[in-house]
């Protein structure tokens, strides 16, 4: 591999030229001399080659800066300068089987034959999160999303080709469809490698450089459904990327995340909370009022309730996402003992004790 080479004056650009103007540069230059265009003639297979090399540099901004910065770029220069070295992605060109893959991937960008066009294929499903508040999840959401996605190029309509290029007879079999070739002493025709046999030229949509697809924007008015929870995921069918060569498109999947609440704690579709009581209320029983989602709703606590004990408010959680129901709350209570100061509620409490001689502890020490 040469590399003293300069790949601007390969390319015939100058040195600040942009990725554009260099990618025409080596468009142009790789229809002249393309191996498929010049049968057989090692020059122009030679300098296709080079022109590939310096296309290979220059197109990448990395490599394009340890060439600019060092003057040459090659597989040898990694030695020199280290893993640490600048632009540490070096892959090594190695043009000398470049009928294969790596030729292949190069040529394919800019001329797209029959042969090589994508076969159709279903859209990507598409991922977006959106975040929500407690109370937002409760009644559900309707909002209105801005998202990207791919859509079909409107240019050629999906098909990933130049129309006036198709309409053209291929240059490489002048419309045939096969070439002949010679191998030792063989002669054969074979299908042509340019257009897949068609005829036809073909060259990738300069808009969407053959994927038949195009970047876009969308807007989305989602309806959010009562009762999601964090990563929940909501599907939008057809939504997502457009798919290849007609294919449907993929889907949008929109994952949820749900803000927490002061009072409530949510887990599944049940609702928790702890509400305090008086010792009055715990011993002689009472009906209070509870916070729900729903607003206040009343709570009976039967006589000699325990600090601690959880009572239920049936269907007053969260609805369920799969069945038409809705989650319960339950409502610890958490007993609040009287800071006694006077006299007579002292009185009153000793005389309670003396009513009630029960020791709680008793059982502490039977082991
Ligand atoms: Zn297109
Ligand atoms: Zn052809």
């Amino acid at each position: 591999m040469s590399t003293s080479e300069d790949y601007y004056r390969l390319l015939g650009v100058n040195r600040n030229a942009g990725a554009d103007e260099i990618k025409k540069a080596y468009r142009k230059l790789a229809r002249k001399f393309h191996p498929d265009v010049n049968p057989g003639d090692k020059h122009a297979e030679e300098r296709f080659k080079r022109i590939s090399e310096a296309y290979d540099v220059l197109s990448d901004p990395k490599k394009r800066e340890v060439y600019d910065a060092y003057g040459s770029y090659s597989d040898s220069f990694r030695g020199g300068a280290g893993p640490q070295g600048p632009g540490v992605d070096f892959a090594g060109f190695d043009f000398s089987g470049f009928r294969g893959t790596g030729f292949s991937d190069i040529f394919s960008q800019f001329f797209h034959g029959n042969s090589s066009a994508a076969a159709p294929r279903k859209g990507e499903d598409l991922e977006y999160q959106v975040s929500m508040g407690f109370a937002e999840a409760l009644k559900g959401l309707q909002t209105r999303i801005t998202y990207a996605r791919r859509e079909v190029c409107h240019v050629c309509q999906g098909k990933g080709q130049s129309g006036e290029e198709r309409a053209r007879e291929c240059e490489l079999c002048h419309g045939a469809g096969r070439v002949a070739q010679t191998k030792g002493r063989m002669k054969f025709t074979t299908t042509c490698t340019q257009c897949g046999g068609s005829g036809r030229s073909s060259r990738a949509c300069e808009t969407c450089h053959g994927e038949g697809r195009v970047a876009t924007t969308d807007s989305l008015e989602i309806k959010i459904p009562p009762g999601v929870q964090t990563g929940s995921r909501i599907r939008f069918a057809g939504k997502g990327d457009a798919g290849v060569q007609g294919a449907p498109h993929g889907d949008l999947l929109i994952v949820t995340t749900v803000g927490g609440h002061p009072f409530f704690e949510r887990v599944g579709d049940n609702v928790y909370c702890k509400v305090p009581i008086t010792l009055a209320e715990a011993s002689l029983g009472a009906k209070i009022e509870v916070p729900t989602v729903d607003g206040r709703a009343v709570l009976k606590i039967p006589p000699g309730t325990q600090h601690g004990q959880k009572f239920r408010l049936r269907e007053r959680g969260f609805p369920s996402l799969r069945a038409p129901a809705r989650g319960d709350q339950f409502v610890e209570v958490q007993v609040i003992l009287p800071r006694i100061a006077d006299e007579r509620s002292k009185e009153i409490l000793r005389e309670l004790a003396r009513l009630n001689p029960e020791d709680p502890r008793r059982d502490l020490f039977n082991f």
